[in-house]
């Protein structure tokens, strides 16, 4: 590294991979992929190789606090103490009036994990509620249970090493070539140097990562656990399974071999549209492999028994032993880059610091201590729906949304502007005027982007890397962390007194010590000087864990893992019909991110999806009279989306596909594919069913 290059990680995706920043003569920040970086080895995708367009092109950004005093009046400039002394004599009148509880945080899995710790020990620690949730809750709270239940924590148990080093790959609903591109470069690398690696890929959609695949399980969305079950049943027919690991390492085999042997291969097939012989094939592949490594995303996870497919996906871990060893475990991926530190610091609504329980009266009682409070309310806040949902209903008041765009992400979309339009009091700190969100905002609040702030991230692998600040940002935006500390400092708390976002990460370090990802060894010195660290990290020497329960003691009570049955073999969302006969799911496209506030800032970025479409399957198209490139009209019981068709046997009969990127500013609402989307949510995560949605689909025709 030259001397005026420093090391930083991109802010997209939970890959988290190196990023060396480098400046021009004019001060703009040019980006490189670090080749040192054990993640990505100098490798970067087209979203993060792009990266500083974002820092350079400043003129979208919110630059100085603005507030309105009624919703009738236009928002006005005005000093970042009046912004916040507004905020705190608000939130301090709704509380006294309506209870703690009629206030909440809506965060975002791009904060960094400093910012994280300080919203919580602000909201759960001082303001005396649990209501604060993240749009991390969208896409990954699913994976967190299934964890929590198979293994004790929410512990991702393999690193990225881990790929060069497995023969089996089952990737489950997810497209890691567009959404996760440098980890898919890695396995297509490892797969060119080893011909016998086989890949395996369920998807409704012919993705290129399908296309990549030795066998593609083209699945009616929805049957997920159908499909798992049925490859645990043939394993175990087959002889496939590890007998000594299930005796002397996992409790509940008894109750899974009921389930899975309830339905026959054969129906299987039936259920799930999958032919009989790729489900026995896929069976024998990972029975047969040395190394099985699973892989999955929002394809599992955002689904009404997105628990459910988790379990059933784990399970197949468990049932062949191939967890805890070198090239094999169960491997979810992030999509945001710091959803993984989010969840380090207790960022959800039932979750509490350093994966400490909400619901155990001694963790809240050590939480409580550790901050110098009375107490941790014993009530689950609200998560994410059900806090847009207490919005509307005029249960929660306020709300405070931080680097997340809700009138685009969120399902049911309608129902989100219902809910701001009925709130109280909206405070929204961000990055960009381009958010939907910001419009609804009775105080918009300017904050620091990438570069323009330090902290740290967790990527998918458990590695903590440190962020440096490199550039001023822009006007009067501040780090988040700062915004956080003044605020609670207007409200009268103590405990907020951090002279750097160094003394907070000190401050979360030292809570951990002693427990399961203990960090109390770590530091920015250590992250700057040494380079990054996979946690836990317990001791001064330690360079950091790559694997967990490579001991074979799980963090159960009994140190088992643990099978759980899922509830439900069928998907609950609820069903097609006349009137709404096909399966929509959403998703992602390869060059964008998210509702697009940064990479739609770019316009080679453009290029590869200008626009949203639908995707169709030639039969169903035929049937509705559509032609390639006909703008379609898309119904559910929720709302209406115009965009062109385009007509592909990539997806399967029946099912049809939109992204989620696109809202509004950057197009129009009849483009915003959550219009469609249900407020239905699994009831064990809370994780809302994208995947899933009865629409109808027709030719549009301009009245
Ligand atoms: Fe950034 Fe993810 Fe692309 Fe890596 S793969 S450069 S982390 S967006």
């Amino acid at each position: 590294m030259l001397k005026n290059e420093v090391k930083s990680t991109c802010s997209y995706c939970g890959v988290g991979c190196g990023i060396i920043i480098k400046k021009d003569t004019n001060d703009n920040v040019l980006v490189e992929g670090d080749k040192e970086h054990p993640v990505n080895k100098g490798m970067l995708c087209s979203k993060g190789m792009n990266l500083h367009y974002v820092v350079n092109d400043r003129s979208d950004r919110i630059l100085y606090p603005e507030m309105r005093w009624s919703r009738s009046h236009p928002r006005e400039r005005v000093s970042w103490n009046d912004a916040l002394e507004r905020a705190a004599s608000v939130f301090k009148a709704i509380i006294k009036k309506h209870g703690p509880d009629s206030v909440g945080f809506y965060v975002s899995g791009q904060s960094l994990t400093e910012e994280y710790y300080i919203a919580n020990k602000l909201t759960k620690g001082f303001l005396g509620t649990n209501n604060i949730d993240t749009n991390s809750r969208l896409c990954m709270s699913s994976a967190v249970v299934g964890y929590k239940k198979t293994f004790g924590e929410d512990s991702v148990p393999i690193s990225y090493e881990d790929i060069e080093l497995a023969d089996c790959f089952l990737i489950a609903g997810a497209n890691p070539a567009w959404c996760h591109p440098i980890l898919f470069r890695r396995l297509e690398k490892h797969k060119e140097d080893n011909p016998e690696v086989k890949i395996i890929v369920v998807d409704p959609r012919k993705t290129d990562s399908a296309n990549f695949a030795d066998l593609h399980l083209q699945l009616i969305p929805g049957t997920d656990v159908v499909l798992y079950n049925a490859i645990g049943r043939r394993l175990f027919e087959r002889g496939l399974i590890d007998d000594d690991f299930i005796k002397n390492h996992t409790e509940g085999f008894k109750d899974y071999k009921e389930q899975i042997f309830s339905t026959s291969v054969k129906q299987a097939s039936k259920i799930c549209g999958v032919p009989e012989k790729d489900i026995r094939k896929a069976a024998d592949i990972i029975g047969l492999s040395k190394g099985f490594i699973s892989m999955w995303a929002m394809g599992l996870n955002q689904s009404a028994v997105g628990t459910d497919k988790n379990f059933a996906l784990l399970n197949l871990s468990l049932i062949t032993g191939q967890v805890g060893k070198p090239g094999s475990g169960p491997f979810s991926l992030t999509g945001q880059p710091n959803a993984m530190g989010g969840r380090e610091v207790g960022g959800m609504a039932n979750l509490l610091a350093v994966h400490k329980d909400l619901f155990n009266p001694e963790h809240r009682r050590e939480v409580a201590q550790f901050w110098g409070v009375d107490k941790i309310s014993d009530k689950a806040g609200y998560t994410a729906t059900e806090m847009f949902d207490a919005l509307e209903k005029g249960k929660l008041k306020a709300v405070w949304i931080v680097c997340t765009n809700p009138l685009v992400s969120m399902p049911n979309t309608h129902q989100i502007e219902r809910a701001m339009k009925n709130a109280k009091f909206i405070v929204v700190q961000d990055i960009s005027h381009k958010s939907d969100t910001a419009a609804y905002a009775d105080l918009l609040l300017p904050a620091a982007g990438w570069l323009e702030k330090e902290g740290t991230m967790t990527n998918s692998e458990r590695r903590i890397s440190y962020l440096p600040q490199e550039v001023r940002p822009p006007g009067e935006a501040k780090a988040d962390v700062e915004i956080f500390c003044e605020f609670a400092k207007k409200m009268g708390f103590r405990g907020f007194n951090y002279n750097s976002s160094e003394e907070i990460y000190n401050e979360y370090c030292s809570m951990t010590k002693g427990t399961n990802i203990d960090v109390s060894y770590l530091n920015y010195d250590r992250l700057k000087n040494e380079g990054t660290f996979q946690w836990p990290v317990p001791d001064y020497r330690h360079s950091g864990t790559k694997r967990l329960f490579e001991d074979k003691k799980f963090y159960t009570p009994s140190q088992k893992a643990i099978f759980n049955i899922p509830k439900s073999i069928e998907n609950t969302s609820p069903k097609t019909n006349d009137n709404y006969p096909l399966i929509l799911t959403t998703g992602r496209v390869r060059d964008q991110w998210h509702t697009m506030t940064r990479t739609g800032k770019v316009s080679r970025l453009k290029t590869h999806y200008p626009t949203p479409v639908l995707e169709i399957n030639p039969i169903d198209a035929h049937i509705n009279k559509i032609k390639n490139g006909d703008i379609t009209e898309i119904k559910s019981q929720n709302g209406v989306v115009r965009v062109r068709a385009s007509i592909t046997d990539n997806i399967k009969e029946s099912v049809v596909f939109l992204p989620m990127h696109w809202g509004k500013k950057l197009q129009s609402d009849l483009n915003r594919a959550n219009n469609l989307t249900n407020t239905i949510v699994d009831p064990q995560s809370k994780e809302p069913d994208f995947k899933y949605t009865a629409v109808s689909v027709k030719k549009y025709k301009k009245p």
